[in-house]
C-alpha cells in the first residue's frame, strides 16, 4: 500500500479507446477525418512508405479519397485514379506531373476559362508554351503541332457553345504523332463518353459538377492509363498539396450514388426543353446535341452515342435588355455560373465566363448578349418548360 495521494489523472495516455471491433461492417462509407495515422514501429512505417500498404498523413492520401477514386475509376473503366481538391487542381496535377520546361501543348480553343488561363498565362512562366486550336477540326489541331508538342487537351463538348469535338480524328492524330491525349470529361461524364475506349491517355473531371451533383463539394479527379505517368501525377498532387478534404470526398461519394439516375433524367429534360424552346417566338438559336440542326450533327451519334447530356444553350433576340428581362422573369431559376447541380441553373456567358473577351471575340464564338446557357437539373420537366417559356415571352416585351 502506498502513501501517495490518489491521482485523479487519466489512467492512460491514449487519446481515445480502441476502435470498437464488429463482425458486421457499416453499409455507408465511414467519414475518416484523421490527418495522421500512427504506425506500429519504424519497420512498419518503412514498409508503408515502400509498398503503400497504409495511410500516414492525409495530404498523402486518406480512405475517403481512395474509395471515391475507385468509384470514379469504375465508371471510367480504368484503375489508379486520384482525387484532387478541385477540377482545376486535377488539371494542375496533370500539367505539373507530365510537363517540363521546353514542352509545348495544344489546347482546344474553347476550354473551360480557368484551364485556358492556366495554359496561356501560367504555364509560359515555367517554360511551357501553348497553342489553341479548333477541336471540331482535327486538321486545325494537326497544324498546331510543333517538334516539342507533348500533349493535346480537349473537352468533348464545349462550354457554352455546345460544339462536339472531332474526338475520333484527334485521337487518331495523337496516336499517329505520339502525343498524349488529355480529355476533360466533366460535361460529358462517362455516361455520354468513355475517353479510354476512344484513345485517351489521361482523363480529368471537375467532380464538383455532375458527378457529385449537389453543389456542396469542390473536387477533381485525374487518371492516366500509363502507371508511370499516373505515379508522376500523384506525386505532383501530394507535393503541391492539391489533395482533397475527406468530408468533400464523403459528400461526393453520396452524390455519386444517384449520378446515373440524375444524368438520365436531366438529359431527357434537356432534350424536351430544347424541343420546346426551338419553336418559340424570339428564340433565334437552340444548341443541344439532340437537335438535328446542331452544327456538329454529323458526328454527334458517333461521339456521344445518342447521349446528348444535360447542357444546352439558347439565344433570344433583343440583346442585353431582353437578357435582363428574361432573368428577372425566371424567378425560380438561379442565375448562377455553375453546372451539374440537382437544380437547373441559368448562366449568361457575356456577363460572366466570357466577359473578358471583346464583343468581336464573343461574336466569333456566337455568344451574343441574348445568349444563355442552361444546366438542366431534376425539376418537373413541364414546370421548367413553362417557366422558361414565360421568361422568354417577357424578354420579348422588353
Ligand atoms: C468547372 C470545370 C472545371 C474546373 O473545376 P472546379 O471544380 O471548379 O475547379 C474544369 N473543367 C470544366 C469543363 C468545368 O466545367
Amino acid at each position: 500500500m502506498s502513501d501517495a495521494p490518489k491521482s485523479t489523472a487519466p489512467k492512460s495516455l491514449a487519446r481515445r479507446p480502441a476502435w470498437p471491433t464488429s463482425v458486421s461492417r457499416p453499409v455507408v462509407t465511414p467519414l475518416q477525418p484523421s490527418v495522421v495515422y500512427s504506425s506500429p514501429d519504424p519497420d512498419g512505417l518503412d514498409q508503408q512508405y515502400e509498398d503503400g500498404s497504409g495511410f500516414t498523413y492525409a495530404r498523402e492520401g486518406h480512405p475517403n479519397a481512395t474509395v471515391l477514386a475507385q468509384k470514379i475509376d469504375s465508371l471510367e473503366g480504368v484503375d489508379g485514379g486520384i482525387i484532387t481538391g478541385s477540377g482545376m487542381s486535377a488539371v494542375g496535377a496533370v500539367f505539373l506531373g507530365v510537363l517540363q520546361a521546353g514542352d509545348h501543348i495544344i489546347g482546344a480553343d474553347q476550354l473551360y476559362g480557368r484551364t485556358l488561363r492556366l495554359m496561356t498565362e501560367d504555364l509560359p512562366k515555367f517554360g511551357v508554351d501553348t497553342t489553341l486550336a479548333d477541336p471540331t477540326d482535327a486538321d486545325a489541331i494537326a497544324a498546331a503541332i510543333q517538334p516539342n508538342t507533348k500533349m493535346v487537351v480537349v473537352e468533348v463538348v464545349s462550354n457554352p457553345t455546345i460544339r462536339v469535338a472531332d474526338m475520333e480524328g484527334i485521337a487518331k492524330l495523337c496516336h499517329d504523332r505520339g502525343l498524349l491525349l488529355m480529355v476533360d470529361n466533366t460535361f460529358t461524364t462517362p455516361r455520354s463518353y468513355l475517353p479510354f475506349e476512344n484513345g485517351a491517355d489521361i482523363v480529368i473531371h471537375s467532380v464538383t459538377k455532375l458527378l457529385a451533383g449537389h453543389s456542396d463539394a469542390t473536387l477533381g479527379y485525374a487518371v492516366a492509363k500509363d502507371p508511370a505517368l499516373m505515379d508522376k501525377i500523384n506525386v505532383a498532387n501530394v507535393t503541391w498539396g492539391l489533395t482533397p478534404s475527406p468530408f468533400d470526398c464523403w459528400l461526393a461519394e453520396r452524390g455519386l450514388q444517384s449520378f446515373d439516375l440524375r444524368y438520365d433524367r436531366a438529359e431527357a429534360t434537356a432534350t424536351a426543353l430544347s424541343e420546346a424552346l426551338s419553336g418559340l417566338d424570339g428564340v433565334t438559336k437552340v444548341l443541344h446535341p439532340s437537335r438535328p440542326d446542331h452544327p456538329d450533327h454529323n458526328r454527334v451519334a458517333q461521339v456521344l452515342g445518342h447521349r446528348p447530356g444535360n447542357m444546352m444553350s439558347f439565344e433570344v433576340a433583343g440583346g442585353r435588355a431582353a437578357a435582363n428581362a428574361l432573368t428577372n422573369a425566371a424567378r425560380d431559376l438561379p442565375f448562377a455560373p455553375t453546372l451539374g447541380d440537382v437544380g437547373t441553373t441559368l448562366s449568361h456567358p457575356a456577363s460572366s465566363s466570357h466577359r473578358a473577351l471583346t464583343e468581336e471575340g464573343r461574336a466569333a464564338l456566337g455568344i451574343s448578349e441574348g445568349f444563355f446557357r442552361v444546366s438542366v437539373g431534376l425539376e418537373d420537366p413541364q414546370l421548367l418548360i413553362d417557366e422558361l417559356t414565360h421568361a422568354i415571352a417577357e424578354s420579348q416585351k422588353a
